[in-house]
């Protein structure tokens, strides 16, 4: 059993608190290898920017929940080398399955974890969320819960349609489960064709897709609802058209890859929307810098090569992000 507390790590509690109050978002960044961690390090160091490690069920299978584990609590230190003073790092679960996959997380060192209970009938996402916050808050691990269902597809989470969260059921969840944040459902997706063209309507000055604007109507009858309350959002990659434009030209084929506008995004953080998950546009990112070193440089074959410019890639979105959307700079 390792508490948190020992490697560094905070709990969400106070950071979602100060970003309720101060009206912006907090980025959760998912990380499976060493230079997206660097890069997410990176990027909120230099902006003092709280932030979010998130572990998904794939990325534990993918580098294995240990080493992730090991990684993130060098992160700390990493981050106090580069000058951060009190680095206010999270290390978090997303989309734990069951009760005992949250517990090991639990006891190896995670400050807060996600169990998502979404496709369960509802009484049933009650008392499985209960059980992991009876738990969790033993050794003060926050838990968010989440109701209502994403569309889309994430490191085998998936869903063919999306249902909106029932404003009428969050009082009843939260006070029911003492979750300490709740994921909602309004309309975002995961991965990196969240609309179909169908979905969208024609940009006629650019000819892109744009995508179907978010229920906010749904998102102030939880607020309304829930005052003060933290929210979570999922499937929240904007997927950056030059990103997609680059891997295409340097021989991929991402059609009508489309994501949450910008703007959306920046007027739910104002709101009690508190924590934004963003994965798909990291490694749109590592794909489009890898992709443009093999085209121009074939010869190359040291990964440091090409893995370099993929890590300052996704460290200018992930800066991109902090000070431009969320407006988390400067807060930690
Ligand atoms: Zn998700």
């Amino acid at each position: 059993m390792i508490n948190y507390k020992d490697l560094g790590l905070v709990n969400t509690r106070e950071m979602f608190r100060k970003a309720v109050d101060g009206g912006y978002a907090i980025p959760a960044f998912n990380f499976n290898n060493m230079e997206q961690l660097q890069a997410i390090i990176m990027a909120a160091a230099e902006t003092k920017s709280p932030v979010i490690l998130q572990v998904s069920k794939g990325a534990r299978q993918y580098a294995n929940q240990t080493l992730l584990r090991y990684m993130a609590e060098g992160a700390v230190e990493y981050a106090k080398e580069l000058g951060w003073e009190k680095p206010q790092i999270v290390l978090h679960l997303d989309h734990g399955d069951a009760f005992e996959t949250c517990k090991s997380c639990i006891d190896m060192g995670f400050s807060s974890v996600m169990i998502d209970g979404s496709h369960l009938p509802y009484d049933e996402n009650v008392a499985l969320t209960k059980k992991v916050v009876e738990y969790a808050h033993l050794f003060d691990v926050t838990v968010e819960g989440e109701l209502g269902v994403l569309a889309g597809v994430e490191d085998e989470v998936s869903a063919a349609e999306s249902h909106y969260t029932k404003p009428e059921e969050v009082v009843d969840f939260v006070t029911k489960t003492g979750c300490d944040s709740l994921a909602i459902s309004i309309g975002t997706s995961h991965g990196a064709f969240k609309f179909t063209p169908e979905q969208c309507t024609l940009d006629p000055e650019t000819g892109r897709l744009v995508p179907p604007p978010l229920a906010f109507d749904v998102l102030a009858e939880i607020e309304k609802q829930l005052p003060g309350f933290p929210i979570v959002l999922h499937g929240s990659s904007s997927v950056p058209q030059d990103e997609v434009d680059t891997i295409n030209k340097f021989g991929g084929a991402l059609k009508a890859a489309v994501g949450i506008p910008e703007e959306q995004l920046r007027k739910a953080s104002k709101s009690a929307v508190c924590k934004i998950n963003i994965d798909s546009d990291s490694r749109l990112a590592m794909t489009a810098a890898v992709r443009e070193v093999f085209a121009n440089k074939p010869a190359e074959f040291d990964p440091r090569k090409y893995l370099g410019p993929a890590r300052d890639n996704m460290k200018k979105l992930y800066i991109h992000k902090i000070k431009e959307v969320l407006g988390s700079d400067n807060k930690a």
